[in-house]
């Protein structure tokens, strides 16, 4: 699934192209992936975007004239893209936006399963659905991040990944920070000495940018990522093999010399169900 650094460097390459010219047809959208009816995508046929925005792993691309927005969460396969006047379309996306001028903004999911979403809200009603969203993961800081973690009795990777404290990080920017921060995925986020937490601040931002400049790059998932979906791969730091643990419904990567003391962690589901 696209996180922060990938749904930020979509939004940077699409802020320009999407308000360059009004739109002429909205729609056609799937019907699975059109999420509201009222208003109609008509309404926004003769607007001009305003550009685009983004919220945790959500775009949102509110009118010129401040009246309505337009809001995408891509989920796992979605994939949204801009398409010059001539460019080679896709048969059956799930949702289009034509501009005068002729390009387009389309969005294409792989598979049979169609979860990613488009609404056309009010700004009101989008702020309504941005509400139950914790703050963005770049840029939180240590000391707003130690309160996140002191009130929040959970181990660090699950925490991490909860939009709703922290917005923007999935499993595999947790993969990656903690490895940077040299933390152990089950550690419990109240446990943090001050340093550590400075430190896990400190790997946020940094592990954020620079997935964001590589992505910004075009750079594909194994140039970024360096520890996550790498099992058995040498750590790039130490060079001991990454190993793989499943929690809950997740697979998490780590470098047990890193981030474990040389401890490998114990499958959870797999201990759960032999008590
Ligand atoms: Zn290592």
């Amino acid at each position: 699934m696209p996180e922060l650094p990938e749904m930020e460097a979509w939004r940077r390459a699409l802020n320009d192209p999407v308000s360059a010219f009004p739109i002429e047809q909205a729609g056609p959208a799937h019907i699975a992936t059109l999420k509201t009816f009222d208003p109609p995508l008509s309404a926004l046929e003769g607007r001009r975007l305003a550009g685009a925005e983004r919220r945790a792993k959500r775009l949102l691309f509110p009118t010129e004239d401040g009246e309505l927005v337009l809001l995408v969460h891509l989920m796992s396969a979605g994939r949204l893209r801009y398409l010059r006047a001539g460019d080679k379309e896709p048969k059956t996306p799930a949702f289009r936006l034509r501009f005068e001028g002729g390009g387009q903004l389309v969005l294409t999911e792989g598979g049979p399963k169609k979860r990613a979403g488009v609404w056309l809200l009010s700004p009101e009603a989008a702020a309504a659905e941005l509400e139950h969203l914790g703050p963005e993961a770049l840029g939180l800081g240590p000391e707003r991040l130690g309160e996140i973690l002191a009130s929040e009795p959970r181990r660090l990777h699950s925490l991490l990944r909860d939009q709703r404290i922290v917005a923007g990080i999935g499993r595999a920017w947790a993969n990656e920070i903690l490895h940077t921060a040299g933390l152990s995925p089950f550690a419990p986020a109240r446990g943090l000495t001050p340093g550590q937490v400075r430190t896990l601040a400190g790997s946020i931002d940094s592990e954020l940018e620079r997935g964001l400049e590589l992505r910004e790059r075009g750079a594909k998932d194994a140039q970024v990522y360096r520890v996550h979906n790498k099992l058995g791969e040498p750590c790039h730091v130490c060079g001991t093999p990454i190993a793989r643990v499943d929690f809950e419904e997740h697979t998490i990567y780590y470098c047990p010399d890193c981030q474990t003391g040389g401890r490998v962690l114990k499958d959870r589901r797999l201990s759960r169900l032999l008590r």
